[in-house]
């Protein structure tokens, strides 16, 4: 038997009422917000990446499906949005100096990571970008568009944890501390962390090997690099949130992944999913833009790991019910009543109802047995009399009452479904 590639998973019927639930959710809520949908093609040049998301970092030296098309140009699929959609962007000319700029996104991703739960190959995301201006008014707004989601989905039970990385002078100030720091320690790393140490030492606050942990411990501090701009850019981020009434936690050593963050970064938190809790994250990034050949355009943005949405959700039985088969389920049987079940079938279908009929020349006692386990509300039962009369019988399943009434009149009959 073919199986499916490891890391990746079939979305099956009786999962896919929940990806719609949450699907609904992203679009309503994004439009809100006032947030526009911005769809980019699954694969780019793998440059888009390369440069956008930054050498040094684990999504392109070790995660990306990169492979060389049959004109030998290398392309990858893509591991995140932000660059994809940046480049959209820029191509598109969407971006005006002084306006923000509002996209959403929901779509596949591929990275390549040891799958286990909640951490797949092939993954979901949804996420948010507000372009176009570097007001930390704009921080605070996505970090709301992605609180509402979560609200609305139902969940109450969730971290949000915030940091700063401070602008570009900050940080480069705190980079060469750090990297001071770290060099005397070296021998004390991870493989991991010393390998980073000189590309990526930031890194190296977020390591979950134990070694690293110990020794970063005692490392400077971020926040005590901030110049004025730095400073001010939090505490109005900080103080809008807490006006907002918005909980947080302050987590310093919260770094994030990616080289192109500034300023804000952020994740979300939920205990609901075991090792790998954290189901969306963002922050703030200035300079993608610029890398990727446009004019310096600010921005902020967020993704929330869909896969990972489902899974706080199952279990915190917070799943939509599952839908049934059909509203209707027309049991006939009996020669030449086809014609005049399907012909019902697609009026009422016409009218918008969901209506099933059997396909498999069952008998009557069979259809009836599959009518129940469809979780019709009603069953509309032709015989050999229903058909001579030009007639129907509609059972209402629910307290087994039945109606015979003429077909002129079925247009007119309410059915009754919740
Ligand atoms: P990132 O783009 O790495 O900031 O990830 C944002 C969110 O996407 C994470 O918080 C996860 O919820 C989700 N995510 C990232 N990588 C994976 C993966 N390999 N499998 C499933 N979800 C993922």
């Amino acid at each position: 038997m073919i199986q499916a590639i490891r890391g990746t998973k079939d979305i099956l019927p009786s999962e896919i009422e929940n990806w719609y639930f949450l699907e609904n959710i992203f679009r309503s809520v994004s439009d809100t917000f006032g947030y526009k949908e911005l769809k980019t093609p699954i694969f780019e040049k793998t440059e888009v990446f390369s440069r956008g998301i930054g050498d040094g970092t684990d999504i392109v030296n070790k995660e990306m499906y990169t492979f060389d098309d049959r004109g030998g140009e290398s392309l990858t699929l893509r591991p995140e949005a932000t660059a994809a959609l940046v480049r959209s962007v820029i191509q598109n000319k969407l971006a005006n100096a002084g306006t923000a700029q509002k996209f959403w996104y929901f779509g596949p991703f591929f990275r390549y990571e040891r799958p286990q739960k909640g951490r797949l190959r092939q993954f979901h995301q949804y996420g948010a970008e507000c372009l176009a201006t570097d007001k930390p008014e704009s921080d605070v707004e996505v970090i709301l568009l992605a609180n509402s989601i979560i609200k609305k989905a139902g969940i109450s039970d969730y971290k949000l944890l915030l940091n700063s990385l401070g602008n570009d002078s900050s940080r480069a100030e705190y980079r060469k501390a750090l990297i001071e720091y770290l060099e005397n320690k070296k021998e004390q790393l991870s493989e991991d962390s010393q390998s980073r140490l000189q590309i990526n030492p930031l890194r190296v606050l977020d390591s979950k090997d134990k070694r690293d942990i110990d020794i970063v411990k005692d490392a400077p501090i971020l926040s005590n690099y901030f110049d004025e701009e730095s400073k001010n850019h939090f505490t109005i981020v900080t103080s809008m949130l807490d006006n907002l009434g918005v909980q947080y936690e302050i987590s310093p050593k919260l770094v994030r992944g990616l080289d192109y963050y500034s300023h804000t970064v952020f994740e979300f938190q939920s205990s609901a999913l075991g090792a790998q809790d954290s189901f969306g994250g963002g922050g703030r990034y200035n300079k993608l833009f610029s890398e990727l050949g446009g004019k310096d355009t600010p921005a902020v943005g967020f993704a929330f790991g869909v896969e990972r949405l489902l899974l706080i959700l199952e279990e915190l039985k917070l799943l939509p019910e599952a839908k049934t088969d059909c509203d209707i389920f027309i049991v006939a049987a009996g020669d030449g009543i086809q014609n005049y079940s399907f012909k019902i079938a697609q009026e009422l279908r016409d009218s918008g109802l969901r209506v099933a009929v059997d396909l498999n020349d069952r008998s009557m006692k069979a259809q009836m047995r599959a009518s129940n386990k469809s979780g019709a509300i009603f069953t509309i039962l032709i015989g050999e009399d229903e058909l001579n009369n030009n007639t129907v019988t509609i059972k209402n399943m629910g307290d087994s009452t039945q109606v015979n009434i003429a077909y002129n009149e079925l247009s007119n009959f309410t059915f009754n479904i919740a």
